[in-house]
């Protein structure tokens, strides 16, 4: 219907972490959710619209609407009251978050496959920023895929170009009055060549690391990144600076590929670096899925001889009875803890409690993100072994790392 006082919506639905239900409750309960899921939205939507499987766990509702009428009133507020009351699955109490994409005739298409098309793209925009949000289509989201996909190009170049670069920033144990370095994480920088400026441009590994991660090019950016750190402390060794342990970030993708354990295994033998001064930083959301999987790859991986460390702890879905079965060496309390624990007295408590959960379990405690004396401080008070922040060293240049190791004498004013 092409009356100028008309005009349809096209909503794309998509169930925030769906699979995740199929993982841990096996299909069955999948395919009953969904169906139950179907029958909610129906209810809730106005008897004119339509609603539609649109995919495994993707719906749509779209119809025909008058000019001035509101589609977040009429469709969107509708599909999300829908799924404000939780669902019964086996016993359980489920609560649903969808994600929404939005399209509109005439302005965003003329034809049903491209009014399809953008409103998957919004959709896609909606969960890349943290799900449970609803998007309509602009062109501007047009631009951004265009850039995304620029973006994926040039780091598909980036490591025969030579722009990815590893830096470096120090860690520090607090035992008795003492600050000595006990280690160092490496930390991707990307360095890209703008052929219009013809300057380099830094990116932000926050910025293409997920890109790297959705291209499939973590795979071979991170095996670079493995040897190239571990070739560095080698050295480190060799020409007597300092022998202490570099730590690699390792993405979900990464730990999930069946070929993960071999590469870790190929960087140690390449490099000849001894294990124990290689550590793996592995996030929670590494685990998510299969745990069973997670521990025995975990095993492996300690039985090659290196130490792994949970990063970020605290900021995902810790399984805290799984926690213990984790052969890891250290929990990394995440940064955003420590940012706010002299101010937060959530964030203070959530800091001490990490710190008595690491020692119950016999793993050391690190944290990040250490600005200031006052952070530091409080972090002795807590008890917490080791810290790692701007307050002591920026991730800097391998030069300027020597530099920083072979001046180091401990003498900072740690304990004033
Ligand atoms: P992360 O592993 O948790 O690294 C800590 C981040 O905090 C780094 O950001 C570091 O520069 C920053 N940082 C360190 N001290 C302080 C401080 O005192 N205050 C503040 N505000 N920030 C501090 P960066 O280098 O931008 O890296 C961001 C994230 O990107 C990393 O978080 C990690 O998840 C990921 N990443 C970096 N390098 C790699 C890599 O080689 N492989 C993979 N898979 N991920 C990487
Ligand atoms: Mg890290
Ligand atoms: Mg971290």
């Amino acid at each position: 219907n092409r009356s100028d006082d008309k005009k349809i919506a096209v909503c794309v639905i998509d169930l925030d972490h769906f699979k995740d239900i199929n993982d841990t409750m096996g299909h069955q309960a999948g395919d009953f959710l969904l169906t139950a899921i179907g029958k909610r939205l129906r209810e809730y939507v106005s008897p004119d619209l339509y609603v539609a499987r649109s995919g495994e766990d993707e719906f749509s509702v779209f119809g025909v609407f008058n000019q001035d009428d509101d589609i977040d009133e009429m469709v969107v507020l509708p599909l999300q009251q829908a799924m404000s009351e939780s669902f019964d699955v086996k016993g359980q109490h489920l609560t649903m978050r969808i994600s929404l994409g939005v399209s509109h005739f005439p302005k965003d298409g003329a034809e049903a496959s491209v009014l399809l098309k953008n409103a998957d793209i919004a959709l896609n925009k909606a969960k890349n920023q943290g799900r449970g949000i609803v998007y309509h289509y602009s062109s501007d989201l047009q631009d951004d895929i265009t850039g995304r996909f620029q973006l994926i190009s040039a780091l598909r170049q980036a490591i025969q170009k030579d722009e990815l670069e590893l830096f470096y920033q120090p860690q520090f144990s607090l035992t008795k009055g003492e600050a000595n370095i006990c280690g160092a994480e490496a930390l991707i920088r990307w360095f890209r060549f703008d052929e219009e400026t013809q300057e380099k441009v830094f990116v932000s590994p926050a910025d293409f690391i997920p890109l790297a991660e959705e291209s499939g090019l973590i795979i071979p950016i991170g095996e670079w990144v493995l040897e190239t750190a571990c070739r560095q402390a080698v050295v480190w060794c060799q020409e007597d600076h300092m022998t202490i342990p570099v730590a690699g970030n390792i993405s979900a993708l990464q730990f999930q590929h069946p070929n993960f354990v071999n590469m870790v295994k190929a960087a140690l033998e390449k490099t000849g670096i001894d294990p124990r001064y290689l550590e793996l930083e592995l996030t929670e959301s590494v685990f998510a899925g299969d745990i069973e999987k997670s521990i025995s790859v975990l095993q492996e991986l300690k039985e090659l001889g290196i130490t792994l460390a949970i990063d970020d702890f605290g900021t995902g879905y810790s399984c805290l009875s799984y926690l213990s079965k984790f052969p890891i060496d250290r929990l990394k309390i995440d940064q955003s803890f420590i940012r706010n624990a002299l101010t937060d007295s959530n964030d203070a408590s959530i800091t001490s409690t990490i710190v008595t959960l690491g020692h119950a379990l016999n793993l050391k405690v690190i944290a990040e993100g250490v600005e200031t004396l006052e952070h530091q401080k409080f972090l002795v008070e807590q008890g917490c072994d080791e810290v790692q922040g701007f307050r002591y060293s920026r991730p800097v240049p391998e030069a300027d790392f020597i530099t920083f190791i072979d001046t180091y004498t401990g003498e900072l004013d740690y304990f004033q």
